[in-house]
């Protein structure tokens, strides 16, 4: 028998769903209003209180304890990248809202028991598929990033998020005036680690650190055929051996870093024009901080010197260092309690991966749990976590928020 919580998540996989079984719902987007209109309905259907804030961030709000100025929020992201599974994000923004009218539902039925209030929470552009930088939303609520800049940020045709935002009804007025004490967030884990250790539930306690580099390589424009080899300028044959050298610094360096180059772009992108201007989105992650800054340096010296006999320049567009944090040890040790007294194997684990709690975590107390993702796919149309793995999900969540908004 198919839960309420797998029933939503079908209901959810068909707005933005691609042919081959995925969804993609960028930020702002017709498919992304369309979710977020499906979310404000379930939400008000189920008496909560319906806000949306003025970088579209929604909130659902659960009066537990109308003399409270406190609540802790669950949530996660309904948006999606473009070749986006049906679980990744929205999986926490169903989960939360159902833990929410659980939770409200035994606090209606245990009277004086809860504290503070209950808020599940959608965060605007976690993914950061069509504006950069991600977990947009969660860090103007956290205060990290200012709402201005986040309004102004552009996508690749010049929309801004706040024009994409207003396109769609989504740029809100209101505020969440309750003052957050913790977040907690429900995510398949996007990795293979739960699944080859058998573990049910992974408590995760902290994340790896992150050097994205943005580089951008000048060359010269000159017609591709009658110019001699000597004399070219080429930016993308540049930006391919920095690549290359990117990736064998991790693999054969023995770092264990992971390491990507995933985004490209070409000027002016004409088969008949040596490449002038290439822009690479480089990025290093590591477990230690110190780690990934180091491989970023030895990088950008190593990429200079590949490239300077080409008489290509490098120029860094974008230094960006996230080190790594420690999420809410209390949060940790309520999900073990619980996944204990439900029967679920758990295990202690950091995350990879960029999220909304992440961003959250330097304003309040923030949790995250994961649940097994098949074959570690995400990011992919084939993500895949079956319906008892995600219900278990929830049964842990909905316990950890109880004994959040009841103790003292
Ligand atoms: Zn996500």
């Amino acid at each position: 028998m198919t839960s309420t919580l797998n029933r939503l998540l079908e209901t959810f996989a068909r707005i933005g769903a691609t042919p081959d079984g995925g969804v993609c719902r960028l930020t702002g987007t017709p498919e992304d209003g369309g979710a977020r209109a499906r979310l404000a309905a379930e939400i008000v259907s189920r008496q909560l209180g319906l806000l949306v804030d003025p970088i579209g961030n929604m909130f659902g709000v659960a009066a537990l304890a109308p003399s409270s100025q406190e609540a802790v929020i669950v949530g996660s992201h309904l948006d999606s990248q473009p070749t986006g599974g049906r679980y990744d994000g929205v999986y926490g923004v169903l989960a939360g809202l159902l833990a929410v009218e659980a939770v409200a539902a035994r606090a209606a039925a245990e009277p004086g028991k809860a504290k503070r209030n209950l808020v599940a929470a959608n965060w605007t552009n976690e993914e950061g598929a069509r504006f950069q930088p991600s977990l947009t939303g969660s860090s103007v609520f956290a205060g990290t990033l200012a709402l201005d800049a986040a309004l102004g940020l552009a996508d690749g045709a010049g929309v801004t998020l706040g024009e994409a935002l207003a396109a769609i009804g989504y740029r809100g007025t209101a505020d969440l005036s309750l003052a957050p004490r913790r977040y907690v967030e429900l995510h398949v884990e996007q990795g293979p680690l739960l699944e080859e250790k058998g573990v049910e539930i992974g408590i995760v306690i902290g994340c790896w650190a992150a050097r994205k580099l943005s580089l951008v390589f000048h060359g010269e424009p000159s017609h591709t055929g009658p110019t001699r080899m000597a004399r070219r300028r080429d930016a993308l044959r540049a930006a391919a051996r920095a690549i290359e050298l990117h990736h064998c610094l991790v693999e054969l360096g023995g770092s264990g870093a992971h390491a990507s180059a995933a985004r490209i772009t070409v000027d002016p992108n004409s088969p008949n024009v040596t490449p002038c201007r290439v822009q690479v989105w480089f990025e290093f992650r590591h477990e230690d901080a110190a780690v990934a800054v180091a491989l970023g340096d030895r990088f950008l010296a190593e990429a200079r010197a590949a490239v300077a006999s080409l008489g290509v320049d490098i120029e860094i567009a974008v230094d960006e260092r996230r080190g790594t944090a420690t999420l809410d040890p209390h949060g940790a040790a309520l999900t073990a309690a619980v996944a204990r007294e439900l029967g679920f194997s758990a295990m202690e684990m950091k995350t990879i991966a960029g999220h909304d709690a992440l961003a959250l975590n330097k304003r309040m107390p923030a949790s995250l749990i994961f649940v097994p993702s098949h074959n570690g796919l995400s990011h992919n149309p084939a993500e895949f976590t079956d319906e008892a793995a995600l219900d278990k999900g929830l049964a842990v969540l909905t316990d950890v928020l109880w004994r959040m908004v009841t103790e003292e």
